[in-house]
């Protein structure tokens, strides 16, 4: 029998080990680790939002009134006002009919996408798309397609291919996400929205990266585009701007109805605790207002000055081989900029990289420090 050992020492071997950090203080723009106070440009939180003091007092508001819990499956007794609001909410500032919220971005894709296609149907994705997406549409034993990123002649062809060999029944479907987590740059969703209207088929956008810091009111790339309710279904995450955590995904009330009925990342997880829906409700609202503009702003000023061609506030460093990247990720924690190295399997083999991502929560003088040091 193999032993798990063998496979660490093998993982160790190719600079591909990895382990837990952990922080000894909130997320934010500094954080304690390992007996070190650094400046942290690791996280996904771009509004600085997981230590916003309105939805700090909201969650221990509803924690009063609802408890810490939900105690059952959303289909039993596990869906309460908060869980229904949060739905109507999210589905309303995206401009579709409904919604439907999972325990996890990562629930929502890997759940959602086998519960509507199978066998019969086809999907196509861009190559880059985040492992979620790459799992649900693997489980759904759909045919499955991969276009290089970004590139819409390959797409279009894959998706002639695809219409020659579908039955009258067969869905054709289109995944890719609007800003790419590990690349920040953008899907042009124009154009795959055109591309996939006139041969038929379904999209799936994945805007985890985009709710809260692109479009007017943070509402993403595609309302920004002005595609939003031409793609069939629109996902995102409550875990990254919105600083808290929950997948959603918005779509005609037919689609959303099946998927009470089938999606078993859904059907068979207890309902997130009320709780937390509210406060999820409480950011998108945030999101939406005016201080949700004035911190946009800000993000934008910081990425503006670090990377003033970047479109998104994740900036690769790309270094390409995992050693010399892990050392560069080292001599910069030790100098007291914590940038995570991010290599195989998150990101192609040979583009390892260092992410740094910005915050409002960063201060003009963590970005300006920052860039001196990278030189
Ligand atoms: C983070 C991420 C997810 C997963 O969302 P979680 O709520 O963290 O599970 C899905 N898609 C993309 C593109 C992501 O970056």
């Amino acid at each position: 029998m193999r032993q798990p050992t063998d496979e660490l020492a093998d993982l160790e071997q190719r600079g591909l080990l990895r382990s837990l950090k952990v922080l000894d203080s909130p997320q934010g723009a500094s954080i304690e680790l390992g007996g070190q106070t650094v400046v942290n440009f690791s996280s996904n939180d771009y509004l600085g939002l997981t230590q916003h003091p309105r939805l700090k007092a909201a969650f221990s508001e509803a924690i009063d009134n609802y408890g810490v819990g939900s105690g059952a499956s959303r289909l039993i007794s596990g869906t309460q006002q908060p869980h229904q609001r949060l739905e109507e909410s999210i589905a309303a500032h995206k401009g579709h009919q409904a919604a439907l919220t999972f325990s996890s971005g990562f629930a929502t894709a890997s759940g959602a996408i086998p519960a509507l296609f199978g066998k019969d149907d086809y999907i196509i994705l861009d190559k880059l798309c985040h492992a979620c997406l790459v799992d649900g549409a693997r489980a759904s034993g759909a045919t499955m397609r991969v276009f290089p990123h970004n590139d819409l002649g390959k797409l279009e062809s894959h998706l002639q291919w695809a219409t020659a060999k579908a039955s009258a029944d067969s869905r054709i479907l289109v995944l890719t996400e609007s800003v790419f987590s590990m690349d920040g740059d953008l899907a042009p969703l124009a154009e795959i929205v055109e591309l996939k209207d006139s041969h038929d088929a379904l999209l799936w956008v994945d805007e985890a990266h985009a709710l809260g810091v692109l479009g007017p009111a943070g509402r993403g790339l595609a309302a920004e585009l002005g595609v939003e309710t031409r793609i069939d279904f629109l996902m995102g995450t409550f875990s990254k701007a919105a600083g808290l955590s929950g997948g959603y995904l918005c779509a005609s009330r037919a689609w959303i109805d099946c998927l009470i009925n089938r999606a078993r990342s859904f059907i068979y997880s207890t309902a997130p605790s009320p709780a937390l829906a509210h406060t999820i409700t409480e950011a998108i609202d945030l999101i939406a207002s005016p201080e949700g503009d004035q911190l946009r702003t800000n993000l934008r000023s910081h990425i503006d000055h670090l990377a003033p061609d970047s479109p998104t506030p994740i900036i690769p460093h790309i270094v390409g081989e995992n050693e010399p990247t892990l050392a560069l990720a080292a001599d910069l924690l030790a100098a007291g900029y914590y940038v995570p190295a991010i290599r195989y399997p998150t990101v192609p083999r040979g583009s390892a990289r260092l992410r740094i991502t910005l915050s409002a929560a960063h201060s003009a003088d963590n970005v300006q420090s920052l860039r001196g040091h990278l030189g």
